[in-house]
């Protein structure tokens, strides 16, 4: 009986399996609610259909009784028991009762109620009676705390569904509200960076070295802000697009990522080797072919100084969904970085030593998890880092 977690099944075990000295002819399985005594199940079934309805408080007739003592009450007879105070089970026929609480880890968990038709001397039985009914209360006892277990683990999924759609709202003002200010920003930056290349470009001559020295640091900062507000526009716009969700070649997609940075690949000397054959993934292009773009721009920007970058591509399966795998020989993360990589704005260099917004990998971990999938990385400093996406398979 201790096996199973059912309450259900508990309680029919109590009242059709169990053996007790000789077989009852009415057995009532009472739960404690308080101070009292609620029927959950009874044979003949007769008495379980209106169960709700029938309820003990405590000290009231034997089972009451046996509840507010927590010690066994026997009765050869009730017609003649002045403690037998309610009259159902008499009107049953009823003439013997044996009330055994049952105990659980915190107390009295409720009542088994047994009667026979016959007078006897029930305490006689007293030894086996309790035998039987130890084991029911043990398994009573672990499918309350199965049930308690199982109502914490709905309350908790409510609570964690709850935060979810509040973060969710809130992440959607974040977005809407950093869309706004970088749109925003774009104009007056124009006209910054515009009016410094006027002056850079015509009025140069007249300024000494210090003044151009300014002029040229505009230029740059103004260059540098407009790549940070079109990054920020583009993470932030990639929760407003709608999904556009269907089977890829994902070879199709990589060698196009590769294409765009046919500028960068020459200019590195870099060999990126490429597996034979390609699965099929389920994604939206424009998703995959930005985390595909990002990383292997990473890939080859942050290379060793004076060693050709050495790119691996390659590809596996994992409880069916796929795992693209793009492999390095740069300069590497150190492991404290190695999740805050993927936070916006987080770089570990100067823009002088590697130029960049520290945006893009953000951009790779929301648009990997718009498609149902997710990215890491390994790495080892000095000698390379592998991205990992894992995707959906069709
Ligand atoms: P960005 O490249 O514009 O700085 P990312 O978000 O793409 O922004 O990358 C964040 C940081 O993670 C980079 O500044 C760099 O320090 C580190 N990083 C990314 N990819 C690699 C890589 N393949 N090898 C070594 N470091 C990397």
């Amino acid at each position: 009986m201790q096996a199973s977690l059912s309450l259900e099944e508990v309680t029919e075990a109590a009242l059709d399996r169990s053996v007790y000295p000789s077989p009852p002819d009415l057995a009532m399985l009472f739960l404690r609610e308080d101070d009292r005594l609620v029927l959950q199940g009874a044979r003949p079934e007769l008495l379980t259909l209106c169960r709700k309805e029938v309820q003990v408080s405590m000290g009231e007739c034997l089972c009451g009784l046996a509840l507010e003592a927590g010690k066994p009450v026997y009765s050869p007879d009730i017609h003649e028991d002045p403690r037998s105070t309610l009259t159902a089970c008499k009107e049953w026929g009823m003439r013997s009762f044996a009330a055994m609480p049952l105990w659980g880890g915190e107390g009295v968990l409720g009542v088994l109620g047994l009667a026979w038709a016959a007078a006897q001397d029930v305490e006689a039985q007293a030894n086996f009676l309790e035998t039987s009914v130890g084991e029911i209360a043990m398994g009573l006892n672990n499918a309350l705390l199965y049930r308690e277990l199982q109502q914490h683990a709905r309350e908790l999924d409510r609570r964690v569904r709850e935060r979810t759609e509040q973060l969710q709202v809130a992440n959607k003002e974040l977005e809407a509200f950093a869309y706004s200010i970088s749109h925003d920003l774009r104009a007056p930056l124009r006209a910054v960076s515009g009016f410094a290349q006027i002056i850079a470009r015509r009025h140069k001559a007249a300024l000494n070295e210090e003044g151009r020295h300014y002029v040229d640091n505009i230029v740059l900062a103004s260059e540098r802000m407009a790549h940070l507000i079109d990054d920020l526009l583009t993470y932030s716009r990639l929760g407003r697009q709608a999904l556009k969700l269907r089977a890829l070649d994902l070879g199709k997609v990589v060698k196009q990522a590769i294409d765009n940075l046919t500028d960068r690949v020459e200019a590195t000397g870099a060999i990126i080797n490429l597996p034979g054959d390609w699965p099929t993934v389920f994604g939206d292009q424009t998703l995959l072919q930005q985390i595909c773009t990002n990383l292997l721009d990473n890939a080859l920007t942050y290379h060793q100084p004076g060693v050709v970058p050495e790119l691996r591509l390659t590809w596996s399966m994992e409880d069916g969904q796929i795992i693209l795998a793009i492999a390095d020989n740069g300069i590497g993360i150190p492991p404290e970085y190695q999740e805050k990589i993927f936070n916006v704005f987080q770089r570990l260099h100067s823009d002088e030593d590697y130029p960049g917004t520290g945006i893009g990998l953000a951009i790779v971990k929301k648009s990997a998890i718009m498609l149902g999938g997710q990215v890491w990385v390994e790495s080892e400093v000095g000698k390379g880092s592998t991205f990992y996406i894992k995707l959906p398979k069709e």
